[in-house]
């Protein structure tokens, strides 16, 4: 069965190997890059940028778990009742940049400086069974058992 993704964040995502990567931007008059993307460089006041790719994989830089639900405009259609708490946290990109994501909490948990790769995870239902998802981070080598991400390149390709 083909699931039909929809992404909570369409803008921060472009196909990529295979899976996706990370969209930002990069000040054309001094090279700082961002995420996500800008209006005005805050280095050097530019106005001007360039669509910059960050690639998909990481360090993890420093993590927490969220352990309740958070306030709106956090969506997931959780209650307090069924929220499950989640790794949010930093990954530091190739570029250097750290970028705040969800995290995959594996079977062997986070540790810092452990590499990461971007993934996509289920992030709410519609009404009508439909799955949205956003981007997350997770293990290099996630442990044995668990789920693998969708294969999505197909579909988001469909999409464009
Ligand atoms: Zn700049």
């Amino acid at each position: 069965m083909t699931e039909h993704i929809r992404l909570a964040c369409p803008q921060l995502l472009a196909p990529h190997e295979g899976g996706y990567q990370l969209l930002g931007s990069r000040c054309h008059a001094c090279g700082e890059i961002y995420f996500p993307a800008r209006a005005a460089c805050t280095r050097c006041c530019g106005t001007r940028f360039d669509t910059h790719g960050l690639g998909r994989s990481g360090v993890l830089w420093s993590w927490t778990i969220q352990g309740f639900l958070p306030k709106p405009p956090y969506n997931s259609g959780e209650t307090e009742a069924s929220f499950k708490p989640y790794g949010v946290g930093y990954v530091e990109m190739a570029s250097g940049i750290k970028v705040e994501s969800r995290l995959v909490v594996g079977d062997g948990g986070l540790q810092i400086g452990m590499p990461m790769q971007l993934t996509l995870e289920r992030y709410r239902t519609d009404a009508d069974g439909a799955p949205w998802f956003t981007f997350a981070f997770e293990a290099v080598a996630p442990a044995a058992g668990k789920q693998a991400a969708p294969a999505l390149a197909k579909e988001h390709r469909h999409a464009q």
